[in-house]
């Protein structure tokens, strides 16, 4: 059993300084997630029956963080990992749990495909088919951004089935499955982002998980939920990066005879990073308490968490762009990485203005 300690020292051991490095090539070396993964650290809340580490939801939460804080397309893997391993918890029968999470415990890797060229934020429009074709379903689609699709074992898809929708688990490598790597995407550049088509994919009737003809928003929603957190705790870690960036070059670089933490404009950009940090951990938390209170709060909790972190990510990775000025204008410094990964968490497991929406649902629910 690896306890976090351990955990955050393999991860910090493994990445080393190597992020920006990864980051410019588009690519993790396969023996890192590889590695992280075999030690059941990129899905840690599996549960020990199944062969995983049964972290909670908080633990797991601090590991995300050191984990964004270190390398956010590494971070990216472990959602989607988590993801996939939740959705087959939840979703799937004893046999399909007892078949796929002690492989995803230790060492498949496994991508999730909700998203395709038309159907972004509205899920629902999703057209992927899943059809029954005797012993075996035929899967046809697809999807589009799916992070680490080019490193994995297996996907999680889903699609439409039966008047309803399910969600699939097919082989990264069967016929019919092409990977097409998303080029030069804005951030995130080592995680693997792949178009994945899917053409007359055969697999057995099993593989379909438990679930399956519900609504589509129903099935999504307990992927989504994990995700949001995930997301959100990868948030917190690219803030206290950020954060320990721009208070090293503050105390280090002078200017006009006096160290730049010593302007108070300066200061003040310091002091807002802090409030983000605090702000945001806080919440993730919450959510993290929610989740292992197994508290009806939880999906709630995980938008508002995913929603304030990624916020605060974006302003407090701009913060530390302005502290570092030229210094952290170029590729290969790690605030602007921050900055360019934190952007995209705005956009993803529901973007601010879904978030907001859902926000604004909860509320009238609970406050009209
Ligand atoms: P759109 O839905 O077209 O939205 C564009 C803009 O319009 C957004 O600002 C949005 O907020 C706004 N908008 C949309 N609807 C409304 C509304 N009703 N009211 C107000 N504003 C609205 N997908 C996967 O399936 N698996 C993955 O692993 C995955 N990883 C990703 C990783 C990255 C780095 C990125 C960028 C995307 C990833 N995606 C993945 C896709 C991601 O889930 C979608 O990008 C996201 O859901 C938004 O969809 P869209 O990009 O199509 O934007």
């Amino acid at each position: 059993m690896t306890t976090l300690p351990d955990a955050r020292t393999l991860v910090t051991e493994l990445v080393g300084a190597q992020a920006d490095a990864w980051d410019r090539s588009g690519q993790l070396p396969t023996p890192v997630p590889k590695e992280l993964a075999a030690a059941g650290l990129l899905c840690a809340q599996v549960p020990g029956e199944y062969g995983g580490l049964g972290y909670t939801s908080t633990h797991n939460g601090e590991l995300t963080a050191h984990v964004g804080a270190l390398c956010s397309s590494l971070r990216s893997l472990m959602t989607s990992q988590g993801m996939a391993a939740w959705t087959v918890q939840r979703m799937g029968s004893a046999e399909q749990r007892a078949a796929h999470l002690p492989r995803l415990a230790t060492g498949s890797l496994a991508g999730v495909a909700f998203s395709e060229p038309q159907a972004g934020s509205d899920l629902t429009a999703m057209t992927t088919q899943i059809r029954g074709a005797g012993d075996a379903v035929v899967v046809d689609g697809t999807k589009v951004w799916v992070t680490g699709a080019v490193y994995a074992d297996l996907l999680v898809v889903f699609g439409r089935y039966d008047g309803g929708a399910a969600a699939v688990v097919v082989p990264a490598g069967a016929p019919g499955v092409e990977i097409r790597p998303v080029r030069d995407p804005l951030g995130c550049r080592a995680a693997g982002h792949a178009t994945v088509d899917l053409r007359g994919v055969r697999v057995g009737t099993d593989s379909v998980l438990g679930g399956a003809g519900l609504p589509v928003d129903w099935l999504v929603t307990p992927a989504l939920s994990y995700g949001r957190l995930s997301v959100a705790w990868g948030c917190v870690g690219i803030i206290r990066a950020c954060l320990a960036a721009a208070c090293r070059h503050a105390r280090g670089r002078q200017q006009f005879g006096r160290a730049l933490a010593e302007h108070q404009l300066v200061a003040r950009l310091l002091a807002e990073m802090v409030v983000a940090e605090q702000s945001a951990t806080r919440c993730c938390e919450h959510a993290s308490c929610s989740w292992d209170a197994g508290s009806p709060e939880l999906v709630a909790a995980t938008v508002l968490a995913k929603h304030l972190a990624a916020g605060n990510a974006a302003t407090a990775a701009a913060a530390a762009v302005q502290v570092l000025g030229s210094a952290g204008a170029h590729d290969g410094s790690t605030v602007a990485r921050a900055y360019r990964d934190a952007k995209l968490m705005e956009i993803i497991e529901g973007s601010n203005e879904i978030c907001q929406l859902l926000l604004a649902k909860h509320a009238e629910a609970v406050w009209s």
